[in-house]
């Protein structure tokens, strides 16, 4: 045991008196949440000390991520540490309920989505196994925004994580460093946040950094009572970490951005290599036997010029040797094909925020046409389209490709669309740095936390092996003819629901019922990710049922969850579209409550740690060839819940690991979508002739539906049917998949009455999800791109 019950009690007495000067009955919950959060720190501070000295003796991997959504510590952490119980029974001593305590917590909400939440379930992943791993990012003031709906429309308002501190990030100033950019200098001072593994002892962190200015303020321009120029350099300083930029998938070329990015980076390179020298002196040849550098997404990218400039201008080495450690220090992971993602900088920005790494990046860039010439000599055309500057952009990407030894996909099919399609001239040219890396979640979080009720149905049966090798579901595969324990299963189920129902009444006020069909679509808002046609379908089945009152139907609530990015207007119009749809339907009578339709008002990982458990259909309907990988389809999965969705990123392999008649999978392939491309795709086609969609698509601009005039609705109708300068109609094949859509979900709501059938097909893929845990994928970052091993303490 790791601490004795009666002293954690006396130490979290301790801790409300000394943050609060209350004793226990007088605080409130977010004070008792606070005294244990730091009652917890103190009990595993000794460990995370040991844990840091063990590390330094070998090889490290450090995790550069602008991104980590890493939701709320608390009950995670309870549970890694094994003191759950002993927590529950001490607040219940003292007359609190530990879900209200738990409550008190904000979500870290320093991520978008997938990107954000795949570094933290890493950060988790590599502690539990032991593995000699930090996470290095940015302790934005205000994270993700917090999403209001008024009158159906998103409504963005400021996320304070902050406003009372965070007990769980830890100020280390005397690691502080400076960062300086062409006009400025900033301190960078560090924030470390304890990463608590299961079944260990091992404190691994996450080392997240502030902004801040070097002079306080303006001593004369206050005296001057100038007040804005007083505060001006303090605030200019400050702003660097103050937002975490709230789109996904989308590159904006923002000065701010750019320079978020090298902040982080820069501070974070000059902390490893300082500790380095401390270690090993400056031998730096020797650095890629000691430190190995994950890149997560091009975000970071700017540290492959970066750790040049700290080598050559600052530690005196010779380019050509600088580069052969660099070369051997990064390995980036590629996250999206999506061409608005792709970042890329203006060199007139670049230069001006850092115009000594851009000189660097230029002299890279050189250095790289060189080789191309050398293997393609006078291939003009290869050169322009693989340039790392090219005209006046640099191109983050191929910077990333040429200065890292390896570069991954997320999903085999993801890997291979690199290989073969998008990244095919840069696969010719270096083979051996191509791999894939399929991404996983962690089963602590997202099935021993928020689904206590079925890993102790799990635990009964295959014992509690599982919490660390998930490889161990399979065992459960043998149960899945037993008729009792499907049973059992079902009745947990039907209580997930049961627990989402209420939620949701008791925030928005909606009431849905337990026994239909859960089918639920919870990711960012984007064209790509297609929510635009599970609505259409809904709007369909809705016009149908007032058609035909006798057409029978198992009752469905659809579940929709989703943050837009701000300025994304299709996206908007979109969240607008559904919550307008979902009134419609939700308030007509002659519906009857057989469907209902909710939109999650913020979803975050708060939210989803209630929704996965209580989903029957897992809504992953992306554009094949899109979606990189997806790891919300993978939540759902180990909580029984069946894939709906098209053959793109991960559901590729969740079909090849549950069985493709376990699941529902319909529409376009990538094959079917390249052939489209090659030979011209018409959208009036299937608007045209598929029975019921010109019905729906023509809602939007009928007069049927009203976006108030914000002209949303048009844009959205135009997006499908006219296209934009910048793409052709209907780029997503929202339109052409809608029959296969439809159909497939005519099938899931026939099928779902067979209970036993469908308790049984849950049951193969909660059995078949050992592959989708984020301790195989670290695993094999481990072994096959960082080279460490597990050092226990
Ligand atoms: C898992 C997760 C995501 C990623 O979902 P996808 O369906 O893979 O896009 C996004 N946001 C939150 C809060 C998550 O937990």
């Amino acid at each position: 045991m790791l601490i004795e019950k009666n002293l954690l009690k006396g130490r979290i007495e301790k801790q409300v008196e000394i943050l609060f000067n209350k004793s226990i009955d007088e605080a409130n919950s977010f004070e008792i949440y606070q005294g244990l959060s730091k009652a917890l720190i103190e009990t595993i501070s000794k460990n995370w000390l040991e844990t840091r000295k063990k590390y330094e003796s070998g090889k490290q991997a450090f995790y550069f991520s602008a991104e980590f959504l890493m939701g709320r510590a608390l009950g995670n952490n309870l549970i890694n540490l094994g003191v759950e119980k002993e927590v529950k029974e001490i607040l219940k001593e003292l007359g609190l309920d530990i879900n209200i305590v738990e409550d008190a917590e904000e979500d870290a909400g320093l991520g978008n989505g997938g990107l954000g939440r795949l570094a933290a379930c890493f950060m988790d992943s590599l502690v539990t196994l032991d593995l000699p791993g930090q996470g290095y990012g940015i302790k934005y003031k205000n994270g993700i925004f917090k999403q209001k709906i008024v009158n159906g429309f998103q409504i963005e308002t400021p996320e304070t994580w902050l406003k009372y501190g965070d007990v769980w990030t830890i100020c280390r100033p005397f690691d502080e460093v400076i960062v300086e950019f062409g006009d400025s200098k900033v301190r960078a001072v560090p924030y470390d946040m304890p990463i608590i593994g299961y079944g260990t002892e091992n404190v691994n962190t996450l080392r997240l950094w502030e902004a801040k200015s070097i002079n306080e303020l303006d001593l004369k321009a206050f005296n001057d009572q100038n007040y804005d120029k007083a505060l001006k350099e303090v605030n200019e300083a400050e702003d660097i970490s103050r937002i975490l930029y709230p789109n996904d998938s989308t590159n904006e070329g923002k000065k701010l951005r750019l320079k978020q990015q090298y902040f982080f980076t820069s501070a974070s390179l000059q902390d490893i290599v300082r500790k380095f020298k401390r270690l090993h002196g400056t031998d730096f040849g020797k650095l890629p036997e000691f430190v190995s550098i994950q890149l997560n997404d091009t975000h970071p990218v700017i540290a492959i010029p970066e750790l040049m400039r700290i080598l050559c201008d600052v530690e005196g080495l010779l380019w050509k040797d600088a580069w052969k450690i660099v070369e051997k220090t990064f390995a980036y992971t590629n996250h999206t094909i999506l061409s608005e993602a792709l970042e890329k900088w203006w060199i007139g920005l670049y230069e001006e925020v850092v115009p000594r790494i851009f000189q660097i990046t230029e002299r890279i860039h050189f250095q790289f046409l060189d080789l191309l010439e050398e293997k393609y000599p006078n291939d003009r055309a290869k050169r322009e389209r693989m340039s790392i500057i090219q005209g006046d952009l640099i191109h983050m990407a191929w910077l990333a490709i040429y200065g890292s030894f390896a570069t991954n996909g997320v999903a085999a099919l993801h890997t291979d669309i690199l290989k073969h399609i998008e990244l095919k001239e840069w696969y010719e040219l270096f083979p051996e740095r191509f791999l894939n890396k399929t991404n996983g979640i962690t089963q602590r979080r997202w099935l021993l936390q928020c689904n206590p009720e079925l890993s102790n149905l799990i635990t009964e049966l295959i014992g509690d092996r599982w919490v660390t090798d998930f490889s161990q579901m399979k065992n459960l595969e043998k149960y899945s003819a037993d008729k009792s324990i499907i049973e059992n299963f079902l009745n947990i189920k039907l209580e997930k629901k049961k627990q989402l129902a209420k939620y949701i009444e008791e925030t928005q006020g909606i009431k849905i019922n337990p026994d239909s069909i859960f089918d639920i679509q919870i990711k960012r808002l984007h064209e790509y990710k297609r929510q635009l046609l599970n609505i259409f379908h809904i709007l369909d089945l809705y016009y149908r049922l007032k058609e035909n009152p006798n057409l029978e139907i198992h009752p469905v609530t659809y579940i929709f969850g989703a943050k837009s990015a701000p300025g994304y207007m299709r996206a908007k119009g979109t969240i607008r579209l559904i919550n307008e749809v979902a009134n419609l339907i939700n308030n007509d009578k002659d519906i009857k409550d057989m469907i209902k339709v909710v939109f999650i008002e913020n979803y975050n990982v708060s939210a989803a740690q209630l929704l996965f458990p209580a989903a029957d259909i897992s809504e992953q309907i992306s554009t094949a060839g899109k979606e990189a990988s997806g790891t919300g389809n993978m939540k759902f999965m180990i909580n029984g819940a069946l894939t709906f969705g098209t053959l793109d990123g991960a559901n590729v392999e969740i079909v090849e690991e549950a069985g493709i008649e376990n699941n529902y999978i319909f529409g376009l392939k990538v094959e079917d979508i390249e052939k489209f491309k090659k030979e011209g795709y018409n959208p009036n086609i299937p608007y045209r002739n598929t029975v019921g969609l010109k019905r729906v698509v023509d809602a939007l601009i009928d007069g049927t539906l009203n976006d108030e005039g914000t002209g949303l609705y048009k844009e959205l109708y135009d997006s499908l049917l006219k296209g934009a300068s910048w793409h052709k109609p209907d780029q997503y094949f929202v339109l052409q998949d809608f029959e296969a859509f439809r159909e497939t979900q005519e099938r899931i709501n026939k099928e779902f009455s067979n209970r036993e059938n469908w308790g049984k097909k849950a049951w193969i893929n909660i059995s078949n999800g050992g592959k989708f845990s984020s301790d195989r994928t670290i695993d094999e970052y481990a072994k096959e791109i960082w080279k460490i091993a597990p050092q226990r303490i």
